[in-house]
């Protein structure tokens, strides 16, 4: 049976819940599933691998919430809490164009003070206009799904209008983080306060809709089932089945090293079990299957060595160089908090792949002159 799954999944056929279920749970050599997940991304999108050159600015760990693996957070106030300066947030963009930066990927807190610029609205595009009228030619990955409904529930707004005015503003495309595990009955404890499943699909959606792509994640390694990760995984293919607008797919293994106790003992874990984010990595890639071409796991998290494996268990995009991440190094990552592009380069090299610098949007940066082989 598993080998008929992989067979045709390979293939690129669509491959069901249960078979996507079963390739997680059944008993038979994981070596199949690697050589099936990687044939099937040599077929999609080839041998060469991604990067992006990027700055991550986390503009304030000020936030409302209290998700179970959330190291970052901090009350106003509170020791080690931060808010960046309009400032401050301009000398990191004009750092990160010094150094070759396409893309500037921004996520904060929920912090309720924002409201001080007359509407918390009106911060986040201020925010916005910060970036675009500092670098006009970066392009702006911003907001999760959760900080948008953050805004529109702050302000009374609808998510449509916000999402609207943040374009309009110059927001290009969001992080589909946030999306942890979509499934409410993981969500209640992992991240009780943060938006449902139906929520999540809803912004996603409509972004997607207005023409704003996001990536798609999952919040894998803690309490959720090999049933709970189909799920996840069904609904972002349905999404994507309907919109198109995913970019791609990035599996993030939780980090507990600092996490909130809770969680971190339930876990029983500090950092990522590499084998089994390996395999979700490879069925993710089956499922997904057509509908996703793009694959990145997280160096971050796993570290540069776990990343570069993970490029032979279906993905093909190692990521961005950051310059600075502040979430999950807090949560007690071992990855590190910015890789240089010779770096990403090196590591994709040392299994023979080609590499490309890509945009946000998978579009060549200076082709051909850096694709190598
Ligand atoms: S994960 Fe995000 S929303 Fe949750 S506590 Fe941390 S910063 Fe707040």
């Amino acid at each position: 049976m598993i080998s008929r799954i992989l067979a045709r999944a390979s293939q690129g056929e669509a491959i069901s819940p249960a078979d996507a279920y079963a390739l997680l749970t059944a008993d038979y050599p994981v070596q199949a599933l690697q050589q099936a997940a990687d044939h099937l991304r040599r077929t999609l999108v080839g041998d060469p691998v991604s990067y992006v050159v990027n700055r991550n600015i986390n503009f304030t760990n000020i936030c409302e919430q209290h998700c179970g693996f959330c190291a970052f957070r901090r009350d106003a106030g509170q020791p080690g809490s931060y808010w960046l300066t309009p400032e401050q947030i301009i000398a990191k963009v004009q750092a990160a164009v010094q150094q070759g930066a396409t893309e500037i990927c921004m996520q904060g807190g929920l912090n309720p003070q924002a409201r001080r610029h007359g509407t918390t609205l009106g911060y986040y595009q201020h925010l916005v206009a910060l970036i675009k009228t500092t670098a006009p030619q970066v392009h702006l990955h911003a907001f999760s799904p959760q900080e948008i409904q953050f805004i529109s529930r702050q302000d009374g707004v609808s998510i449509a209008y916000v999402l609207r005015a943040l374009q309009d503003a110059g927001l290009d495309s969001m992080p589909g983080t946030a999306a942890e595990i979509l499934v409410d009955e993981v969500r209640r404890v992992i991240c009780p306060e943060k938006i449902d499943t139906e929520t999540w699909l809803g912004i996603v959606r409509e972004a997607h809709r207005m023409g704003i792509p996001t990536t798609s994640t999952m919040l894998c390694g803690h309490i959720e089932t090999p049933a709970q990760q189909v799920a996840h995984l069904e609904r972002l293919r349905a999404l994507q089945q309907e919109t198109g607008g995913f970019t791609e797919f990035i599996l993030l293994p939780f980090v507990g090293a600092q996490a909130p106790a809770p969680l971190r003992r339930r876990v029983g874990r500090d950092q990522p079990d590499l084998q089994a984010t390996l395999k979700l990595t490879a069925v993710a890639r089956l499922f997904l299957g057509r509908w996703v071409q793009h694959h990145q796991p997280s160096w971050v998290k796993l570290g540069l060595d776990g990343a570069v494996q993970a490029l032979q268990w279906g993905c093909d995009d190692i990521g961005g160089t950051l310059m600075e991440e502040h979430i999950t190094t807090m949560a007690g990552a071992k990855g590190g908090t910015a890789k240089t592009v010779a770096e990403l380069q090196a590591a994709i090299t040392r299994i023979g792949r080609p590499y490309w610098q890509r945009t946000t949007l998978y579009q060549p940066c200076q082709q051909p002159a850096n694709l190598i082989g």
